[in-house]
């Protein structure tokens, strides 16, 4: 058992550490939360991508839009209520929101994310019972020339899965558009899509995986089997159910192209920018309809992304601007605040 005197000297160990670990003279971003390091590699990206706009006249206003975007961050401390630890929260930052800015749509999986598990204990008290599916469906690969063609297609593929008989049991469902780039120069789209289904849908209501394959060629009237994967959400070891949902919601709500693919071909991606312009990504429907908040999308929203608005302890707040010929974030005293 320890002694008072122990107690004491334990609790000014504690405070003491905390004042260490909240140097704010260290030079770097990633020097104050080691642990978080995707705001250099996100901003790098936004860097390339943004590049690629400049050379084009039709896109150079989004080249300046992002070559603003998170120039100034600025954080303030926070303490974690159960583990004690200090770490940095955003608490200021302008984002350019261009579609495919990397930080950005970074920034929006982070919060769209949020949105949903900030909604999972609601869900769970209302449907105690519910089960969670998730669905990848593809089409085979277009042209990047006909992307927009093809999306528009699956799109109204997708209404019709949604009123066969298979599809009654599914009471709420979220989805996603993903393009990918193929090998060969072709765009390669896909939805993924997260359905909320009762017990029944493993005993009665069963849809083996080449029911599936064809259910979607039928909506799809394609003339070819389309490859279909669909997974039970089920707790991996070490893991409750709820962190298997939110992995799968992660899976789920992830960026719509990845920023390699956007760099790796500067014609396609500029052409994928071309047939993506104002197509919804993001759609939701049943239980789930207004889970996401789809449509509300404010800069404060991006900023407090990554978690609920919690106060900080201190209202000072630490400046660091982004260096794009070290490519990092830097520490920059004088663009400190004090609230
Ligand atoms: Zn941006």
């Amino acid at each position: 058992m320890l002694s008072v005197e122990s107690n004491k000297i334990w609790g000014f160990l504690m405070a003491k550490s905390i004042n260490d670990s909240r140097q704010n003279h260290l030079l770097y971003l990633t020097d104050y939360n080691t642990h978080d390091k995707p705001w250099d590699a996100h901003r790098c990206q936004s860097d390339d991508v943004g590049q690629i706009y400049a050379g084009v006249l039709e896109f150079e206003r989004y080249a300046q839009r992002m070559a603003e975007c998170s120039g100034v961050l600025r954080f303030g401390w926070q303490t974690a209520p159960d583990t004690g630890e200090s770490r940095l929260r955003l608490r200021e930052a302008h984002f350019c929101r261009v579609r495919h800015c990397p930080v950005c749509q970074w920034r929006r999986t982070l919060m769209w994310q949020a949105r949903f598990y900030q909604a999972m204990p609601r869900l769970a008290a209302e449907h105690p019972k519910a089960r969670w599916i998730f669905l990848t469906l593809t089409v085979k690969n277009c042209q990047i020339s006909e992307l927009r063609d093809t999306l528009k297609h699956m799109n109204a593929s997708w209404q019709r899965l949604k009123d066969r008989k298979e599809f009654k049991p599914v009471s709420g469902w979220i989805r996603s558009t993903e393009v990918t780039r193929g090998k060969d120069g072709t765009a390669h789209p896909h939805f993924h899509a997260l359905l909320m289904v009762p017990p029944s849908w493993f005993t009665r209501h069963y849809i083996k995986q080449a029911r599936w394959v064809e259910l979607w060629r039928e909506c799809l009237r394609a003339d070819y089997a389309p490859n279909v994967d669909v997974r039970a959400v089920k707790a991996k070891k070490n893991q409750d159910e709820a962190d298997a949902l939110r992995a799968a919601v992660a899976e789920t709500l992830k960026y719509s192209t990845k920023p390699a693919d956007m760099t790796s071909d500067s014609a396609w991606f500029l052409e994928l920018t071309r047939q993506t312009h104002k197509m919804r990504f993001l759609a939701s429907g049943g239980t789930l309809k207004d889970v996401l908040k789809l449509g509300d999308e404010t800069n404060e929203d991006l900023i407090l992304a990554d978690g609920a608005p919690a106060a900080v302890d201190e209202p000072h707040l630490l400046g660091f601007n982004w260096h794009d010929s070290e490519r990092r974030y830097k520490r920059a005293p004088n663009a400190d605040k004090t609230l």
